[in-house]
């Protein structure tokens, strides 16, 4: 009695949370996260515990194939929704059906040859297998493809090890004592169906909780990137610029503000997008001039910052100039007239700076600078300190 409440609230979770997941996939439109495949993993699994309530003896009939069915193909959902959560889209519906029609035909042939006891044991050697796999995948991502969310990932591995072990003792209960191993009202049946119904309740929130890391993560890198570029925009450089300041060992920085020159009649020549293309090109080849670690920000319009992490006064200035010349050699192909757009940039240094509160003043010391590297002729790297000196 107490085991057939026990399964018979394990269903209302599961049909819960399937709508929960369902609820949950249509707000996140294109991108569902894996949502509506965990929804289809917990109507799989609530169909075959009610399946098992109404279905009677575990004896062989087509409710306990299908049931076994179900139960088997639940488990496989949740990780094909998994690989979607973590981006390796794959197949559904086919390798679902295939493995339906595949257990299926494998429950026969195993009541056929070894009967119903062996039929039982297959199904909780093959779940063994298949959450002691989950296990081990969970253990590894949390090392590996899921590093920023290892508290979760272990949490998750040792949830499902859980399930994993029950179901490894069920077989050896089932080779050991046959059928009577199964009996709803022992107290083995208690433990396991008690086991589920904690699962059922704690992995949904959990999931729901793995994607709202994930929106947030997302939500923040949208509001600290330039849309266009894939750089930093100023908020990003701000937040990243008070990490920095903010550790134990970081050193001063400089500023150098980059500014393409003449922009306006490239975009009236050329287009706005073949002008977009060149912002592109131009903040690939910052990118790729810049030391690792150095902050890069599209400021708005053809402006762009570095902020140049452990250098001196010698090395900054070195690297704008290797920042001047290589834009001077880009080459950005002009899609409509077959002939390449080439431009130039000044770039205003500021002094060394130390403190977030520094970075309006050295803005403006690099922006000086910059204003008489374009009144000089522009393609020039101007320095505060060399005009102040
Ligand atoms: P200078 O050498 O003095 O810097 O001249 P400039 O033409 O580069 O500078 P100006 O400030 O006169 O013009 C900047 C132009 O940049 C004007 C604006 O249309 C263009 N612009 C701003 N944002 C974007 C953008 O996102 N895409 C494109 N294609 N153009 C942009
Ligand atoms: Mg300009
Ligand atoms: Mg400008």
């Amino acid at each position: 009695m107490v085991t057939t409440v026990i399964l018979g609230m394990l269903c209302v979770y599961l049909l819960c949370f399937c709508v929960m997941f369902m609820l949950i996939s249509t707000r996140l439109a294109d991108k569902k996260m894996g949502m509506d495949v965990f929804a289809l993993g917990n109507l799989l699994l609530g169909l075959a515990y009610i399946l098992q309530l109404f279905g009677g003896a575990p004896g062989w009939s087509a409710i306990s194939v299908i049931n076994h069915t179900l139960t088997l193909c639940a488990p496989v959902t949740y990780v094909l929704g998994a690989m979607r959560f973590f981006e390796r889209p794959t197949a559904l519906l086919r390798p679902l059906l295939t493995l339906a029609a595949t257990y299926t035909l494998a429950q026969a042939l195993v009541q056929l040859w070894l009967g119903n006891e062996a039929r039982h044991a297959l199904l909780a050697g093959a779940c063994a297998l298949l959450f002691l796999l989950m296990t081990l995948v969970a253990l590894y991502g949390s090392r590996t493809f899921a590093k920023d969310l290892r508290v979760e990932m272990l949490v998750i591995a040792l949830l499902i090890g859980g399930i994993g072990a029950l179901n490894a003792a069920k077989f050896a209960m089932i080779l050991g004592g046959g059928m009577a191993s199964l009996d709803m009202n022992g107290g083995f049946q208690k433990v396991f169906y008690l086991y589920m119904s904690f699962l059922a309740t704690v992995l949904p929130p959990c999931a729901v909780w793995l994607v709202l890391r994930r929106l947030t993560d997302k939500l923040r890198s949208l509001a600290a990137h330039d849309p266009l570029t894939g750089l930093l925009n100023r908020r990003g450089l701000m937040d990243a610029l008070s990490a920095h300041f903010r550790s134990r060992s970081a050193e001063p920085a400089f500023l150098l503000i980059v500014d393409i020159d003449h922009f306006k009649p490239i975009n009236d020549t050329y287009g706005h997008q073949a002008g977009d293309r060149v912002l592109c090109h131009v903040a690939d080849v910052i990118t790729a001039t810049a030391r690792q670690g150095d902050l890069i920000c599209r400021l708005g319009g053809e402006e762009f910052v570095v902020v140049a992490l452990r250098s001196d006064s010698t090395g900054v200035l070195q690297l704008a100039e290797r920042m001047r010349a290589a834009i001077e050699k880009l080459e950005v192909p002009d899609l409509s007239r077959g002939q390449a757009i080439r431009c130039t940039a000044t770039i205003g240094v500021s002094e060394q700076f130390a403190s977030v509160q520094a970075f309006d003043e050295c803005l403006q010391q690099a922006d000086a600078a910059l204003y008489r590297g374009k009144k000089a002729g522009r393609n020039r790297v101007e320095w505060v300190l060399v005009q102040g000196a």
